[in-house]
């Protein structure tokens, strides 16, 4: 999942300042290791975040380099194992985001001509792949068997030694070209670059291109020339990047949700309403709605299939990377898949599943032009704005205020206005007493969280919260289930945040069961004596974005509370490009 940045120029640019500063824009893409060469065949590795690694490297100038920020998938997290890899002569230089599936006979066969291999990587045989090529061929000749024999996924950056030149390679991982007034950028995605221009075009899979300072050429994988169109594109929200007043980047994004719902909602009102109209017709049209998507945005469609449920919709979800062993997909299908990045791999394998089975797709996306908005058929645009914090927050509610509006079309009875504001009552309401739970629940190892109804995928999402940001064992389950076997598990102590909208007697049943063998029971309730109190006393979604920002709130203030890395989470990437 990594991200990659490659810059060349007919001038100069630096390494620390261009270079590095552009990949630490991808760093949410993974930060197990950073490393970049340059065509002077300077080069530099390690392991760690691309902060740390600032502070070691000396600053030099180059016209062409590219550089790596690592998500590992095969080898450790070491020095040698990150990017970029080389041939045996550190003559080529290449990063790579992606796997490459048959390295190991790759390796094999390379080995027996002679080649070493110092890494653990599966990316490490690229460089040594083409070092052998070029022995005999041209470098499209050579890039055009790479496509033929690699099995697998890649976006690959590859420089030759005292050669100004980037060659680009893409399949089934996102790759983008950005065109600025002194120099082109190769990156993962358009984020990299977005603060310098808005100008871009899209690898589409099989591709590869020559870079030049002054000119670039597109390819598709038999070495034909091509045509590409240039996108410009809106996304740059520059006050919204850097962290400001905030310690971190997650409380920011969890306070910046009453404007980003409200710049939502209006969009939806205004110029994104023909689209989502369209797909609510689509919806009226169509025999059954299937769901895909994965972590926070899968509780998001389970939201939306309990929405759409109530209004007579036949709608189910499937998590993405299990969809192929479900035969739910026809022609008469609305598929809808649902992503942040629009990059999630395993989202987009589901929905080239879906496509070539005849089904009309939709996405919900954040990041425009990405690869699953060029896939779909109608994309709606769920404008949070750049999300920095590995944890979705903002993302996951604009996910669920677009579902609610396209169910609203169709009959479900939501009052939309009020949104933004409830949410800002929630955060100023509640903000004082998360805290002061959060110093009662830190030192926990398991919280449980109840729900029924709309209120059961919120009990989801904020378990995931608890688990990837304040490292504790949490597990969202629904009310009724509780007392078919979990409820073993609850001991005098034990933390169960009940989720109780309205007059949800069985909710509330549920909550004394747990308290009767003496769980600590946590209440976010429209109760008087609710330890979290939403103001609202009809089910109509509100109470299930509320409450999942309250969770927000409430693992902050625990992994702040625990010194944890909340920004940058161990093990986590936000943009999963692998499967
Ligand atoms: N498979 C490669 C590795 O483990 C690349 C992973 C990535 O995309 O960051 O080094």
């Amino acid at each position: 999942m990594c991200g990659i940045v490659g810059i060349i120029t007919d001038s100069e640019i630096s390494i620390k300042n261009d270079l590095l500063k552009s990949l630490k824009r991808l760093e949410y893409r993974g930060y197990d290791s950073v490393g970049y060469a340059d065509v002077q065949g300077n080069m530099e590795k390690d392991v760690g975040e691309i902060s740390k690694f600032l502070d070691t490297i000396k600053d030099s100038k180059t016209s062409c380099a590219i550089s790596h920020t690592r998500w590992a998938t095969h080898g450790g997290v070491t020095k040698i194992n990150s990017h970029p890899h080389w041939d045996c002569k550190k003559n080529i230089f290449t990063v790579h985001n992606g796997i490459i599936e048959n390295y190991q006979e790759l390796k094999k066969e390379l080995s027996g001509k002679g080649h070493v291999f110092i890494t653990e990587t599966d990316s490490e045989v690229i460089s040594h792949f083409f070092e052998e090529e070029l022995k005999s061929k041209s470098m499209v000749e050579a890039i055009k068997n790479f496509i033929k024999r690699i099995e697998g996924t890649y976006a690959i950056l590859l420089i030759e030694k005292d050669k100004n030149r980037i060659y680009a390679i893409k399949k089934d991982s996102p790759l983008v070209l950005g065109l600025a007034k002194d120099r082109f950028y190769l990156a993962s995605d358009i984020y990299a670059f977005s603060d310098t221009t808005n100008k871009a075009i899209f690898f589409e899979d099989g591709e590869f291109a020559i870079i030049d300072p002054n000119k670039y050429t597109f390819y598709d994988s038999k070495g034909k020339e091509l045509k590409k169109g240039i996108y410009e594109f809106t996304w740059a929200i520059s006050q919204e990047e850097s962290v400001q007043d905030y310690p971190h980047y997650m409380i920011k994004e969890i306070h910046e949700q009453p404007i980003s719902t409200q710049r939502l909602i209006n969009s939806l009102d205004g110029e994104q309403h023909d689209k989502i109209t369209k797909i609510a017709n689509l919806v009226k049209n169509s025999k059954r709605v299937v769901f895909t998507a994965a972590g926070s945005s899968y509780y998001a469609s389970l939201l939306g299939i309990y929405f759409l449920n109530r209004v007579g919709v036949n709608a189910h979800t499937l998590i993405a990377s299990e969809f192929h062993n479900f035969m739910l997909v026809d022609k008469d299908t609305l598929f809808i898949a649902i992503s942040q990045s629009g990059e999630t791999m395993d989202v987009v394998a589901a929905t080239k599943w879906a496509r070539e089975r005849g089904a009309k797709i939709v996405s919900l996306v954040n990041v425009p032009h990405s690869t699953l908005q060029r896939m779909s058929d109608i994309s709606l645009e769920i404008h949070a704005g750049p999300e920095i914090c590995v944890a979705a927050t903002k993302t996951f509610t604009n996910q669920v205020v677009a579902l609610l509006y396209l169910s609203f079309l169709l009959g479900f009875s939501v009052n939309m206005q009020t949104i933004p504001k409830k949410i800002d009552y929630v955060i100023r309401e509640n903000e004082d007493s998360i805290k002061k739970m959060a110093n009662e629940l830190y030192e926990k190892k398991d919280i449980y969280i109840i729900g029924r109804g709309l209120s059961y995928p919120p009990s989801r999402e904020m378990a995931l919260k608890l688990k990837e940001i304040s490292y504790i064992h949490a597990e969202g389950m629904m009310g009724g289930e509780l007392k078919h076997g979990t409820i073993a598990l609850i001991e005098p102590g034990t933390p169960v945040i009940a989720l109780i909208p309205g007059k949800d007697f069985d909710m509330y049943s549920n909550a004394k069961e747990v308290e009767a063998r003496g769980a600590r029971v946590i209440t976010i309730a429209n109760m008087m004596d609710s330890d979290f109190k939403i103001d609202v006393t009809i089910n109509d979604g509100k109470f299930a974005i509320l409450s999942v920002i309250i969770g927000q709130l409430l693992t902050y203030y625990i992994a702040r509370k625990k010194g944890l890395p909340i920004d940058k989470p161990r093990n986590l990437a936000k943009s999963v490009t692998v499967k």
